[in-house]
């Protein structure tokens, strides 16, 4: 039996009508021969009402109380999904995270899955059972505790339970058709991907697009599950969606496969600190525990002994990090001059697997950003990856230019 894994997210889930809806999907799968494992999310909102009750209740609160208050949203999903597939006579039934097990750490409120025993599921579709409907998002502990994943986690538990089952594919519904080259808001252009190597997707999915959780990507990227991303809404047929693959399913490659933004970053510059050994620790080992996302970093040539120090992180950690900063003089750790925060800047990237193999990818990039006029500030770069910081006031029309200098309106 080919086991198929289909994860609902929460506006898939939202209403019983909905879940109807969403249990039709599975049926025809079930029609088609497949033994179906279906992961569910809590219904759309409900996580942040019950984060919130959490929170009025314990602002300090205790992290295994917590998890045992937001895990519940899923299990009210899988009873009904359960249920619904039960009136449409199709044999089906509900498993909690512990009752898989899903076995995770001990981390409470960003668990790490740690195995996935197939026994107990295994030995149901044996005996019958067509479907098994798994509360997502959630586990059990070393010490026998209800754990979750981290916001977003049921992402992660379907493309876990793909790879633990050996599942031919695990089919991800939401609300939107597919990953798109990019934000569909920003231009009109932008297309949806037919295909999409897991590398690009993890650039993509980490730099704010925001479909899927990063880690389940990393996961289908280790395991090698195929992984398809489409809406519950639109009405279905085979190549519905955006298939998320090895790069060797994917013949025909456009360059650049989509651009990516991040809007509210920060450049934070450290003027005139000293050039020596021991600098780059010195700063970002306080940044690190002050829990501060340093993202890019550059350091400038030093002139006489002292050089310039400049990252990026998210608007909303400057505060954290200047504060992190001047301790970190006061303690004589380090020593500048001045910190500069520049809190009006945006992240535009551009991604692509074909860049390993195509020189002037850069050149095209900035050619592009020259002719808008548009300034830029700082630069990295990866293998499949070129990101610029730049005024934030010009971040959809450097988006827009580079949808259009790379062609991204064509198919690749
Ligand atoms: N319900 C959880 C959340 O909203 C998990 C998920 O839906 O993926 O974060
Ligand atoms: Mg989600």
């Amino acid at each position: 039996m080919s086991v198929l894994v289909m994860k609902f997210g929460g506006t898939s889930v939202g209403t019983t009508d909905r879940i109807k809806r969403a249990a039709k999907r599975v049926g025809r799968e079930v029609a088609n021969g497949h033994d179906v494992i279906v992961i569910v999310s809590a219904m759309s909102g409900k996580t942040n009402e019950l984060v919130g009750w959490v929170d009025e209740t314990s602002p300090l609160y205790d992290a295994r109380e917590y998890d045992a208050v937001v895990s519940s949203g899923e299990n009210v999903t899988a009873g009904l999904m359960a249920l619904t597939l039960q009136e449409m006579d199709i044999p089906a039934r509900s498993w909690q995270g512990w009752q898989v097990p899903l076995k995770t750490n001990g981390a409470h409120g960003a668990a790490r899955i740690e195995s996935i025993p197939t026994a107990n599921l295994d030995a149901r579709f044996a005996d019958g059972m067509k479907v098994a409907v798994v509360a997502g998002f959630q586990g059990i502990s070393p010490e026998g505790r209800i754990t979750t994943l981290g916001r977003g986690g049921s992402d992660t538990t379907a493309v876990a339970f793909a790879a633990a089952f050996g599942a031919m594919r695990c089919d991800i519904y939401t609300d939107v058709d597919g990953v798109y080259t990019t934000d569909p808001r920003i231009t009109s252009k932008a297309r949806k991907l037919d295909r999409i190597a897991f590398e690009e997707m993890l650039e993509l999915a980490s730099l704010g697009a925001k479909v899927l959780q990063t880690r389940s990507v990393e996961l289908a990227m280790r395991y090698k599950v195929k992984l398809r991303v489409l809406s519950s809404f639109d009405e279905y047929d085979e190549t519905a969606g955006t298939l998320v693959c090895g790069e060797d399913e994917i013949m025909e490659n456009n360059v650049v496969a989509g651009v990516a933004y991040s809007r509210d970053e920060a450049k934070m510059t450290l003027i005139s600190v000293a050039d020596r050994p021991g600098i780059a620790a010195a700063i970002f080992g306080p940044l690190a525990e002050a829990g501060v996302n340093v993202d890019m970093i550059v350091q400038n040539i030093s002139e006489e002994g002292r050089t310039d120090m400049t990252f990026s992180c998210p608007v909303d950690q400057v505060k954290r990090a200047a504060k992190a900063m001047e301790d970190a003089k006061q303690r004589g750790e380090i020593n500048y001059h001045d910190l500069v925060a520049d809190t009006e800047v945006s992240k535009v990237s551009v991604v692509g697997i074909g860049m390993r193999s195509h020189a002037g990818v850069a050149a095209r990039m900035f050619k592009a950003l020259r002719d808008e006029n548009v300034n830029i500030k700082v630069i990295t770069t990866s293998e499949i990856k070129i990101s610029v910081l730049i005024d934030r006031k010009y971040m959809e029309l450097a988006v827009q230019a580079l949808h259009d200098a790379f062609e991204l309106e064509k198919a690749r």
